[in-house]
């Protein structure tokens, strides 16, 4: 056995860069350990410079900046929202805080994001009983941009505005367009296993300067222009740390990097895994579109293999692989049970069958054989 066999081979782990700590100790040398101060302005700045995206405000979480999306999209209590069933917890916890619904939606097969049929057929529905629902948020899962000329079609076509959740999908275009700037409103996230980190952070990107302006309002306790404490409207503490856009800062520097690296073990994972037919390696771009390979998918096929995923994720455990299960649909969890939803059936079979391999930027090329050569212990050769 290599030594390399005895080290833990993280899904996704922190990839950190050179400059990271040079951000932090300039923010400590000169004292801006609060959340305001120049790394947060920098961050900023850099997201919309990589993004295009006008206004950029940095949050200290993801979910925040989904719940002060869709605050600024106008979702209040008794709204409903749609929202992809195939998408982490975090994309729907939010409409729940604004006393919303979530009304979810399968996924379509070739990109495993929302659905476009369904979606006409939501909004039809919805409409005809005279209701629309106040916003779609779109998902861009482990990173595969979404059919987005169809979807923004739909939407505009029935006037409801649309939240891109692309808290997987930083470095991800659509005709060269980064996602996170096709929405009313963008987000991102940097939690400690996305694509970049600043160990936990989100930004919501948008073109209108007034939304900006009343995001980084609500983050800030929602305080009115006063010399004393004034408040006329519910807040929340959502900024982020002048100390953790420092370490963003760094790796923004380094996005460009991480997509490539990720891109090519997304490429060896298709290369290395062709002789085994019992997997399939997660969906193909669509034409004009590239994701980042945030985390490689595999689908199981039961015509060559009897084991579930689960099996194959604790065969890969006993060598200290760490693999996890695909997200499962949020109609099908406990939280959200009576939940209105369309179709179903897509992103069950997704869940039923899937898994995430390592993935991490920081992987090298004989931790992917590792990998590879664990799978091959228990899947059937071609
Ligand atoms: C990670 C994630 C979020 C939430 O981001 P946090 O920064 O962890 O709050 C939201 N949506 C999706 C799809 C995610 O993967």
């Amino acid at each position: 056995m290599r030594s390399d066999e005895y080290d833990r081979l993280y899904l996704s782990p922190p990839h950190l860069g050179r400059h990271e700590l040079n951000y932090l100790h300039k923010a400590i040398e000169d004292n801006w350990v609060a959340p305001v101060g120049p790394n947060i302005d920098g961050f900023e700045r850099d997201i919309c410079q990589y993004t295009g995206a006008q206004h950029c405000v940095a949050l200290n979480s993801g979910t925040a900046a989904i719940h002060l999306g869709l605050q600024l999209l106008g979702v209040g209590p008794g709204d409903e929202v749609l929202v992809p069933s195939f998408t982490f917890v975090a994309t729907a916890n939010p409409v729940r805080y604004l006393g919303a619904e979530p009304v979810f939606i399968d996924s379509e097969t070739d990109t495993w994001n929302i659905c476009p049929g369904l979606l006409r057929e939501a909004l039809t529905e919805r409409s005809r009983r005279g209701r629309l629902p106040k916003a779609i948020v779109l998902v861009h899962l482990y990173g595969m941009p979404a059919r987005l000329p169809e979807l923004l079609a739909i939407a505009a076509e029935f006037g409801v505005p649309v939240l891109e959740d692309a808290a997987e999908a930083l470095g991800s275009t659509f005709q060269k367009q980064p996602l996170g700037t096709f929405g009313a409103v963008g987000i991102f996230s940097f939690n400690g296993n996305k694509i970049i980190t600043t160990s936990g952070g989100g930004a919501l990107v948008t073109n209108k300067s007034e939304w900006a302006q009343q995001a980084r309002w609500l983050a800030t306790q929602a305080r009115d222009a006063a010399p004393h404490y004034q408040h006329s409207a519910v807040g929340y503490n959502y900024r982020l740390s002048n100390l953790l856009a420092g370490i963003g800062r760094g790796q923004m520097g380094l996005i460009e990097d991480r997509v490539k690296r990720r891109r090519e073990i997304y490429a060896q994972y298709c290369e290395l895994l062709k002789p085994l037919p019992a997997v399939q390696v997660g969906p193909a771009e669509l034409p004009n579109a590239r994701a980042n390979r945030w985390l490689t998918t595999i689908l199981l096929r039961p015509e060559h293999t009897n084991l579930s995923p689960e099996e194959v994720r604790q065969h890969l455990e006993t060598h200290n692989i760490e693999a996890r299960p695909l997200w499962k649909p949020l109609h099908l969890q406990p939280l959200f049970a009576g939940c209105a939803t369309y179709g179903g059936s897509v992103c069950e079979d997704l869940f039923n069958r899937g898994l995430c391999l390592p993935s991490g930027s920081a992987m090298t090329d004989a931790h992917v054989r590792r990998v590879i050569s664990a799978l091959k212990e228990i899947l059937p050769a071609g």
